[in-house]
């Protein structure tokens, strides 16, 4: 009979061993949680597309972050879905708008919380884009820029802890980083979204956030097929001064997380979205797989690439599943 001169399954006789062995734990203090929040919707509204995930009612939305402190996550990143869309997005950076109420609403309800705002327009828009349109219909790139800056300075006056820039527009972090700080701000991080893809797993969250696109967002977001560019768009938000990275979406784009983490010392989020969130939920409901291991294993798949902490529409679930 053959003898094997390394039996590696000798570490892995009990889940106590395996415990002891394993290299890659998840925690919930890696985890952020998304939360959409309406104007003038009156209640909770199932999103088809994600089954599990609501949109909130503005006057209500509170209790999701009650859900979530329960669920043992510290940390949440709102999305505002406006029903004040104009061409520019200005319902988002207004004195009284959606992002300053949401804001200021969250951080009073919830001051012991992370309260994260995805900073861009996308809800905001008419259009959908996430910016502001030449009349060539491409988005103006240093417009929005403007319009960057003062979104984040409305949402760092309502209190956020922590700014997510989303558009992927050049130079939005240095944009953002000179108009808070000249606005009093300057110990707001910036948690660039800083290697997004223009990615078809986007579907659900559009359905999610009332985004209406006209066309694509392939003039603004990196070409799937691009590593080095969108590892060089982290660069240089790296370089503007973005405080944390994130790479989105998460499961298509392991590599690009792993040599980002070996490109930079800063923290890395991975943003596990809309559409990987349904493809699992949508895969578990008719039978094909367990939901609770395909969560924890693709969890566990950001953090073994390198990430630091995960955006995911699962996180109020995890603790059940690590038996917490
Ligand atoms: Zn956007």
């Amino acid at each position: 009979m053959i003898q094997p001169t390394r039996r590696l399954r000798r570490l892995r006789n009990t889940p106590a061993l395996r415990d002891l062995m394993r290299e890659t734990r998840l925690h919930l203090d890696d985890l952020i949680y998304p939360i959409f929040i309406e104007e003038e919707l009156d209640k909770k509204m199932p999103i088809a597309a994600m089954p599990g995930v609501d949109r909130h009612p503005e006057a209500s939305f509170e209790r999701e972050l009650d859900a979530a402190r329960a669920a043992g996550i510290k940390s949440v990143i709102l999305f505002g879905v406006s029903r004040h869309k104009d061409p520019t997005g200005s319902d988002a950076w207004a004195e009284k708008g959606l992002v300053y109420r949401m804001v200021a609403k969250a951080k009073k309800h919830a001051p012991d919380m992370t309260i994260m705002a995805d900073i861009c327009f996308c809800e905001y828009t008419d259009h959908g884009h996430c910016g502001v349109l030449h009349e060539d219909g491409h988005v103006h790139n240093d417009l929005t820029l403007e319009n960057l800056a003062k979104q984040s300075v409305t949402a760092c006056r309502a209190g956020v802890d922590v700014l997510a820039p989303s558009a992927m527009m050049d130079g939005m972090v240095a944009a953002m980083r000179e108009a808070v700080d000249a606005a009093g701000f300057a110990h707001v991080p910036i948690l660039s979204y800083s290697s997004k893809f223009a990615s078809g797993l986007y579907g659900p969250f559009r359905e999610a956030s009332g985004v209406r696109l006209n066309g694509d967002r392939k003039t603004y977001q990196a070409d799937p097929a691009n590593a080095r560019a969108a590892l060089l768009e982290s660069a240089l938000d790296e370089a503007e001064g973005a405080d944390a990275l994130m790479v989105k979406p998460g499961l298509f784009y392991l590599d690009v997380i792993q040599r980002l983490r070996a490109q930079t010392l800063l923290p890395i989020g991975a943003y596990q979205v809309s559409g990987e969130y349904a493809m699992i939920k949508f895969a578990a409901k008719a039978g094909a797989i367990d939901e609770k291991t395909v969560v924890l294993e693709a969890l566990t798949a950001f953090k073994r690439a390198g990430a630091d902490f995960v955006l995911t529409y699962f996180a109020k679930d995890v603790k059940g599943y690590l038996g917490l």
